[in-house]
Order: structure tokens, then C-alpha cells, then sequence
């Protein structure tokens, strides 16, 4: 994984947060407004915004941008106030000290993509190397907020499973079936075998995702990836795979006009 630094979206290369050398771990938020994911230079000028709104906020008084991370919809992480800082995003300064912050690039709208859920477990990785303990937090674990929003709520109550990993509940790539229990969500149960809530609902025909049931047993699709090499595109990749459309592939993926793919992303394949 490599860390975008803050240089590459237009801040002073060290931020002036006082430093936080350890905490319990890492807590989780989202943008809570309307904001679709576009080309990553496009993620960049968000944080670069975001910095700016901070600078402006004269009610909490944030000397920088008040994350420690950013995670963007293409899985890259970028420096926040960076590692072995103490955040400012998290409500208060006893929950700043208890844990550093990470904010996920998503709005309002759409769930997390699988990029963005590995990027946020690179995120959280980068933070446990670097001081941070194995607790893991949604903002509104702290105080009454709306973030970090149902869906990554629903990742962080799983234990931030990294996409693909079974999480410690069976299943994993090679599929499998998994036995409903109370609190389960379509989400959450997507998250933890690594497949897409699109790919469960294919799997087992269901017509209202609000609406399984506690001991239902949900097959769990075995899990396609394609690594992206140089030069390849969506349609391109899309040929390789009998029945499946380049916009399928995209919208598997949360990847949205005009449709940038990089080399070594991971795609999952519907
Ligand atoms: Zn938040
Ligand atoms: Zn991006």
C-alpha cells in the first residue's frame, strides 16, 4: 500500500497536530453529504476541500485538516494529518486521544465499494503499525452523530473484515452457505464473505433486501477477481468473462464515469 502524502493535494508537507504516539485504535467516518465518486484527481481536491472547510471553522478552532487518513472509492489511502497525530474529528479530545481518525470517502448515497473497505483495512493496518490498538469505532460509537452512516457502521460492527477474507465465518472465496442470525444484514453478511450485496441478492433470487429472516440460509457466491494490468479497460476485461457486461463489472465495483481502472486493482468479477 502506498500512502499519498500530503504534498500531493496541495497541503504543508508536515501538519501542526500536536502528536498522539499510541492510542486503542481507530475510529471510522464518513462524509455524510451528497458526493459521488468520480476520477481520483477528483478525491484529491475533496481532501484538499475539506482541509479548507476546516481551516474556516471558527466554532472547533481545527488547526488542519481534523483526520488522520483519508481512504478514497479507489482504495488509495492519503494522508491526513497523518500518523502519530492527534485527529480532531472524532467529537471531543478525550475520544481524539482514544483513538485516531480515518474518513472514508462516501456520501450519503451508494454503500461502500470493496475498494474502499480494503482501503480502509490499509488504513487501519497503517495506523495498528504505527501506535494505534486493535479497537475499532464508527463516530457514533462516541457521541450522537449520523457517521459514519448504516453501511460502514454495519464493517466496523463485523470487525473491519478485509474484502475476501471470510472474517472468521467460513465461506470465504470458494462460497459457501451462511445461516442468518439476529442483526445480520444483507451489508454486513456481504462484507464479511467479501462478495456484494448485488451478488447475494442474485444468488438466492431475493426480491426485498430488507427482508431475510433469522435462520434463513443464504448461499454465498463463490468470489471472481481479475487483477488489472496496463492497458487493460473495463470492456476488455469485461470479454473474458461469458455473460458478463463491462457495466456490470463497474457497478460491482462502485466504479462510476468516466470509468478509471489502475493497474493492480483488484476487480471483483459478478
Ligand atoms: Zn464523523
Ligand atoms: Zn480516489
Amino acid at each position: 500500500m502506498e500512502l499519498i502524502r500530503r504534498s500531493a493535494w496541495g497541503a504543508p508537507a508536515t501538519s501542526p497536530a500536536p502528536s498522539l504516539l499510541s492510542a486503542q485504535g481507530v475510529t471510522v467516518h464518513w462524509l455524510g453529504a451528497a458526493w459521488t465518486p468520480g476520477a481520483h484527481s477528483a478525491c484529491l481536491s475533496t481532501v484538499a476541500g475539506i482541509r479548507k472547510q476546516h481551516l474556516a471553522d471558527k466554532v472547533n478552532g481545527y488547526l488542519d485538516i481534523a483526520y488522520n487518513l483519508i481512504v478514497c472509492p479507489h482504495g488509495r489511502v492519503i494522508e491526513g494529518r497523518g500518523l502519530q497525530r492527534r485527529g480532531g474529528a472524532n467529537g471531543n479530545a478525550t475520544l481524539n486521544a482514544r483513538s485516531y481518525s480515518v474518513l472514508a470517502l462516501l456520501g450519503t448515497k451508494g454503500g461502500p465499494g470493496e475498494q474502499l473497505l480494503q482501503g480502509l483495512a490499509d488504513a487501519r493496518a497503517l495506523l495498528r503499525s504505527n501506535g494505534a490498538g486493535a479497537k475499532l469505532w464508527g463516530h457514533s460509537d462516541g457521541i450522537s452523530t449520523a457517521c459514519p452512516g448504516p453501511q460502514l457502521l454495519a464493517w466496523v460492527r463485523a470487525g473491519g473484515p478485509r474484502p475476501g477474507n471470510s472474517g472468521g465465518g467460513g465461506g470465504g472465496g470458494g462460497g459457501g452457505v451462511h445461516t442468518v442470525v439476529r442483526g445480520d444484514t444483507l451489508f454486513a453478511i456481504a462484507a464479511r464473505y467479501g462478495v456484494t450485496v448485488a451478488q447475494l441478492v442474485a444468488a438466492n433470487g431475493i426480491k426485498d433486501a430488507g427482508a431475510i429472516s433469522i435462520g434463513q440460509r443464504l448461499t454465498i457466491p463463490g468470489r471472481r477477481t481479475y487483477t488489472v494490468r496496463s492497458g487493460d479497460t473495463l470492456s476488455g476485461i469485461a470479454t473474458r468473462y461469458a455473460g458478463v457486461t463491462w457495466q456490470q463489472i463497474a457497478s460491482a465495483n462502485n466504479i462510476r464515469s468516466p470509468y478509471v481502472i489502475h493497474p493492480g486493482d483488484t476487480l471483483t468479477i459478478p
